[in-house]
């Protein structure tokens, strides 16, 4: 079963255990004012970048006759990782592996899809490339074949297109309405203004939301509930493009996150 709970754009930094490896230890104020650490996620964001416009290319050319082929499930979720196309996974992952000089036949990545699809691990950048491949083809799907969502607000937790539970959450202008979006396929969804978007839990004392100087107008919701995190985005304070690259970006904020739960609070 593939799971993409390290997130699609994870692995990119080439750390270990599929993170960004930018150094130093999360508590400190200073994560990304030394020279070599801004310099690595300049880097990062040339490889991401790159990988993002041969999707978008790729996509393009595929759209059509993928999304023609395809049909959703008529229930939540309206499709898995694991039953996405496998052709044109493999042919996305292709094509950013080439991009990223590391070109391999199609017959070999078919082998290390099956290996990974058994819940064996990849090579980190492999893995990474092979998340946004997964990625691309299944917001290419949600975006052509399913319905935007009205204006209701729908239940927290998993994705109701992809399954996924990799996500962010928004605060849109002018009011702050909250949003649920996908990191995975991208659908995007009304919610609750309060509550965990992880569990659904509403008991305001065991919600923590963590922010640093760092980066502002993001902060990270944890809760205490189900030992869960994720960040929130106010999009009032802040102005972004790119949601899966916020996540990239904002990477030291997991590892705070997770020593927050781990109840050391090693928070600034
Ligand atoms: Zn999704
Ligand atoms: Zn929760």
């Amino acid at each position: 079963m593939i799971r993409s709970a390290a997130g699609p754009g994870a692995g990119l930094g080439l750390g270990a255990g599929g993170r960004l490896s930018l150094g130093g230890n999360v508590v400190r104020k200073n994560i990304l004012t030394t020279e070599q650490e801004e310099q690595h996620l300049v880097a990062v964001k040339d490889n991401y970048l790159k990988l993002q416009g041969e999707i978008k290319l790729w996509q393009q050319e595929h759209a059509s006759s993928l999304a023609a082929d395809f049909r959703l499930e008529p229930a939540s979720p309206r499709f898995t990782l694991d039953n996405l196309p496998e052709e044109s996974i493999i042919d996305l992952w292709q094509r950013l592996n080439q991009v990223a000089d590391e070109p391999q036949e199609k017959a070999d990545l078919r082998t290390l899809l099956e290996q990974f699809k058994q819940g064996e691990s990849l090579d980190n950048a492999a893995a990474a490339r092979l998340q946004l491949a997964l990625a691309g083809v299944a917001q290419m799907l949600c975006q052509h074949l399913v319905p935007k969502p009205g204006e209701d607000n729908q239940p927290f937790g998993t994705c109701p297109v992809c399954g996924e539970k990799h996500f962010m959450t928004l605060l849109a202008p002018p009011v702050g309405k909250r949003y649920q979006q996908c990191l995975v396929c991208g659908y995007q969804r009304p919610v609750d203004a309060s509550g965990c978007a992880c569990c659904g839990s509403m008991d305001a004392k065991k919600q923590t939301y963590l922010k640093s100087e760092q980066y502002p107008g993001l902060e990270v919701a944890v809760c205490s509930d189900c030992g869960s995190y994720f960040k929130q985005v106010d999009l009032r304070k802040l102005s972004v493009d790119d949601l899966v690259w916020e996540d990239i970006r904002t990477m030291p904020l997991n590892y705070a996150a997770e020593k927050w739960l781990a109840g050391q609070h090693g928070w600034n």
